[in-house]
């Protein structure tokens, strides 16, 4: 893939910390400026860069995202990206985390949604190749008194990062009947609202029960999906069109104009709807993105 790359592969992780002569865990601070320098944060042009290291053994990369003309809580956090990122590629565990600056309390709720996130270790630096092992600390350090998932659930409900299937499917359109099912453009809809699907049911949604999913297509009929992930807090969760944003970044999208189509796909007559935000959203950053919003079937 050309540009920018947001997932390091195992075997070359290895290859660049031999080079290096360092381990794994001290490779990813070297690693924090690069992926700064991919954020993009037009409203602060504070420049935040986070690498964490999964369990499989690759090195996945976060940067914050600003939207001008939204309220701020639209932004989207290095680390909130980097665990999308973890999620969009099947990743289960975080164990590692070099960030550029102090993870803030947003963040450190976020990653309470990981099983097990009291193992994460994290690491404050944005000055290079000198760290040493002992300036990892664990998560619990940054966030001593935590509310997290297990006040409000049972132990035994799937976490962020964990495989779940939400049972969602699309309702039964007759391809006939749609004008908008005709011809190329129908096929991209379909692809669309499929990959849209896709993601709604790998949404991490157990408080609100309310799962969603954004798939977008970008001018060279590209797509990127991404799920809508809760946090016990609430307000940090990552909405669904953030989410596809991020695969969209990662996946080397250019900027947000070269959107052209939009499907989101969520439950009908819920509690907890995207629909009104993600329009917002998506009209302010690329205005000539088609956007459709497909009401799915949830298995009982
Ligand atoms: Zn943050």
């Amino acid at each position: 893939m050309d540009g920018p790359r947001f997932v390091i592969e195992a075997s070359e992780a290895e290859t660049l910390a031999k080079q290096s002569a360092l381990t794994i865990p001290l490779l990813l601070p070297t690693l924090v400026k690069s992926a700064q320098s991919l954020a993009r944060p037009p409203i602060s042009k504070y420049h935040v860069g986070a690498v964490g290291l999964g369990s499989s053994g690759r090195v996945f990369f976060g940067v914050n995202l600003e939207f001008p003309g939204l309220p701020l809580h639209q932004s989207v956090h290095a680390e909130q990206f980097l665990v999308t990122n973890l999620a969009l590629n099947a990743e289960s565990h975080l164990n590692y985390l070099a960030v550029s600056a102090a993870p803030c309390g947003h963040c450190r709720q976020f990653l309470q949604e990981v099983r097990s996130a009291a193992e994460i270790k994290i690491l404050v630096s944005d000055s290079g190749s000198d760290s040493k092992p002992n300036d990892y600390v664990p998560l619990p350090q940054f966030l001593p008194h935590r509310f997290g998932p297990y006040d409000l659930l049972a132990k035994d409900v799937p976490l962020l990062l964990e495989p779940r299937f939400n049972g969602l499917s699309l309702p039964n359109e007759s391809a006939g009947n749609n004008k908008l099912c005709n011809g190329n453009h129908g096929e991209n809809l379909e692809k669309l609202k499929r990959a849209a699907l896709d993601a709604a049911n790998m949404s991490h949604a157990p408080y609100s029960k309310c799962p969603s999913g954004v798939a977008l297509m970008d001018d060279n009929g590209r797509i990127y999906n991404g799920p809508y992930m809760e946090s016990a807090a609430y307000n940090p969760s990552m909405g669904p069109v953030q989410a596809a944003i991020v695969a969209y970044i990662a996946g080397g999208g250019a900027g947000y104009e070269r959107i052209v189509a939009a499907v989101l796909v969520e439950k009908d007559g819920v509690e907890v709807k995207q629909e009104r935000a993600a329009r917002l959203l998506l009209e302010t950053i690329s205005p000539e993105c088609e956007f459709t919003v497909v009401h799915c079937i949830a298995a009982v």
